[in-house]
């Protein structure tokens, strides 16, 4: 949908709960409002509101685009730019009000977001110019990079319980000679230690057979045993498996308030193409 259509949408609907008869149906009118806007990606959200507060305090288009930026650090979440919105009885005016200021300023709506100077959408770099890899990883323990596969482990802790194994820390650290953190134990936790707290023994196997189908089936079977949670082996096996994932993990959320990605799938989950939207633009994410 186009933006001078989505805002056309808000106005609209904003329009009609304040003419509402009673309480009961702007409430209605209000629950429409607030499904519509919460399809909108973080960017369209944030510079509706933007444009809602141009509207009631008026003044000129300059600086819009500093005024979008202080928008989406304040608000920090679409959810809470949304509630903000909610709560402006007049927020069909305010929007009408910067609808005619941008027209003055020969701005054209659909504009905002992907041509303007300055828009956080406008020259976005192309996932075409990227080619996505396995790795490298980031250690869970240390916050290093694991360069290659031989630096690596997949580790967890075990315990046994009633003939059922339960599972904990299963993460991805170095291996004790790529370490930083030295001997004796590296990046690994202390399996005396671990022990002692609850009876866990350690395990783990290198990150190169990780990469290959049997590490697949042993990560598979972690879920079918129910020794590990499938959310928990579930981001484990993306960052693993799928190219691209673990350099644009660190920016996953950074992405969505940019609006370079939408989160249609469960948290943590992209395809191919977001992941290469995402890795192409890390050095503006990192702004
Ligand atoms: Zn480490």
């Amino acid at each position: 949908m186009q933006y001078s259509n989505i805002v056309q949408q808000v106005l609209e609907l904003a329009r009609q709960a304040s003419e509402a008869p009673d309480s009961a149906a702007r409430q209605l009118i209000e629950k429409d409002l607030r499904t519509f806007l919460k399809t909108l990606k973080a960017a369209e959200i944030y510079m509706l509101a933007t444009l809602m507060y141009l509207g009631r305090d008026g003044g000129g288009v300059a600086g819009l685009m500093d005024r979008y930026q202080q928008m989406s650090d304040s608000f920090g979440t679409p959810e809470r730019a949304i509630d903000q919105m909610l709560t402006k009885n007049g927020l069909h005016k305010y929007l009408r009000n910067s609808l005619k200021t941008l027209e003055t300023a020969g701005i054209e709506v659909d504009s905002l977001l992907t041509t303007h100077i300055d828009s956080p959408l406008a020259l976005l770099n192309s996932s075409d110019d990227v080619e996505l890899s396995l790795g490298p990883w980031c250690c869970d323990r240390c916050g290093q990079v694991i360069s290659k596969p031989e630096h690596g482990l997949l580790q967890w802790l075990t315990r046994s319980n009633d003939g059922h194994c339960i599972g904990r820390d299963l993460q991805i650290v170095h291996v004790n000679h790529a370490s930083p953190l030295g001997l004796p134990n590296g990046c690994c936790p202390d399996p005396s230690e671990e022990f002692a707290r609850d009876g866990s023994g350690h395990s783990d196997v290198p990150l190169h057979w990780m990469l290959e189908p049997d590490g697949l089936v042993r990560l598979l079977a972690f879920i079918e045993e129910g020794e590990f949670p499938a959310k928990e082996v579930s981001r484990i096996m993306m960052r693993l498996l799928i190219p691209g994932y673990e350099t644009a993990k660190p920016y996953f959320q950074k992405a969505i308030d940019a609006g370079i990605v939408d989160d249609e799938l469960p948290k943590d989950y992209f395809f191919q193409s977001q992941l290469g939207d995402i890795v192409a633009n890390i050095p503006k994410l990192e702004k």
